[in-house]
């Protein structure tokens, strides 16, 4: 059972990157303004990632790990987030079968803090002879994950991870892009160890500053933003069709090496190789051969419209009406860069 369950967890963790986008959402979802990941070997050795967010009931820890635990997780009375798109228990639980999970946490009624570890969706003690259950140690309010070793027993998946510096630049990645989203919260990414982190942001005004500082001031200098709705003003608010989408896109100025799209489905960073392809394609007839666009796009969508059955974490994502939404900001788009060239 262990080992359907460690190639099951390999099906949802496909390397540090991923794990840590899971780890990412969870501090956000926890209303965090400082996120602080520590790195070692790319993540392989080590991925922690620190918040500022509510923390988690100590009640709560024993079940933690368990696999769709997050209806019976007190802390979340607001049933509807768990309709939301991204809400399925499964991340942690995931990580305990395929690497060592320790969990250090306080809420704000808490007086100190409590610190688990975790195997197989379980609690277990820290060392043989102690007991499992959680102890108190000190700390802040907020979280603390630290995953160690990750695929120490999945061979399979270790060895089809690449050199430490990829999985780190994938890591990077990640994080810049959540940064780039959520622009009033702190993000921090170091090797651990090293004085001077990789990125280091502070809450900055809007997107558009974002991309400014992670991406450079001439990518920022071309930007366009662009707002988008479906377009009916007498929509019902509980319209499943409604939705609304905001992109910062660059003009026929720049001129990129390759196109980088930053895609944001109700906040949650995925793909959509459609999605890809329509802007690539929009760019194709304004920019000269061999040069790229810089796309930051943000959708919010009924969560009702997003498939359910394309696994969050796969990141890939299919929609309701998704070539009608697609033709639409395409055009859109398109109009706002060939306007602005002429
Ligand atoms: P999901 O996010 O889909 O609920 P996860 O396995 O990612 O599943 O997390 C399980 C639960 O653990 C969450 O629902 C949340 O209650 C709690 N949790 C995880 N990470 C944090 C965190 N950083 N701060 C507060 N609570 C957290
Ligand atoms: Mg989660």
């Amino acid at each position: 059972e262990s080992l359907i369950n460690r190639i099951a967890a390999g099906e949802i963790i496909h390397r540090p990157a991923s794990a840590l986008k899971e780890l990412l959402e969870n501090s956000l979802d926890a209303r965090a303004t400082s996120i602080r990941v520590t790195v070692k070997d790319g993540g392989m050795k080590l991925l922690q990632i620190q918040d500022n967010g509510c923390g988690i009931r100590k009640a709560d820890l024993p079940i933690l790990a368990e696999r769709f635990t997050t209806s019976k997780i007190s802390s979340f009375s607001d049933l509807s987030r768990i309709t939301t798109y991204g809400f399925r228990g499964e991340a942690l639980a995931s990580m305990s079968h395929v690497a060592h999970l320790s969990v250090v946490t306080k809420t704000n009624s808490d007086t100190c803090a409590w610190k688990a570890y975790y195997s197989d969706g379980l609690l277990v003690p820290p060392k043989p002879g102690l007991t499992p259950d959680p102890k108190p140690c000190a700390g802040n309010d907020g979280t603390i994950i630290t995953i160690e070793d990750m695929f120490y027993n999945t061979p399979t998946r270790l060895s089809s991870l690449r050199s430490p510096s990829e999985e780190y630049a994938r890591i990077l990645d990640v994080i810049t892009k959540y940064a780039v989203h959520n622009p009033k919260i702190s993000f921090l990414c170091k090797k651990a160890g090293s004085p001077s982190p990789e990125i280091s942001t502070s809450p900055v005004s809007d997107v558009s500053q974002g991309i400014r500082l992670l991406y450079g001031h001439s990518t920022a200098k071309e930007l366009l933003h662009v707002e988008i709705t479906s377009g009916n003003a007498n929509d019902h608010i509980d319209d499943p069709e409604k939705w609304s989408a905001e992109a910062y896109c660059t003009n026929a100025n720049f001129q990129g090496k390759k196109t980088i799209l930053i895609l944001f489905i109700n906040h949650r960073l995925v793909e959509s190789s459609a999605i890809k392809r329509a802007i690539e394609s929009v760019y194709s007839g304004v920019l000269p051969k061999g040069a790229f666009p810089f796309v930051y796009l943000s959708i919010e969508i009924d969560p009702r419209s997003v498939d359910v059955n394309v696994h969050p974490t796969k990141r890939e994502v299919l929609f309701l009406n998704e070539e009608a939404i697609i033709e639409r900001i395409s055009d859109v788009i398109q109009q706002n860069v060939v306007g602005q060239s002429q």
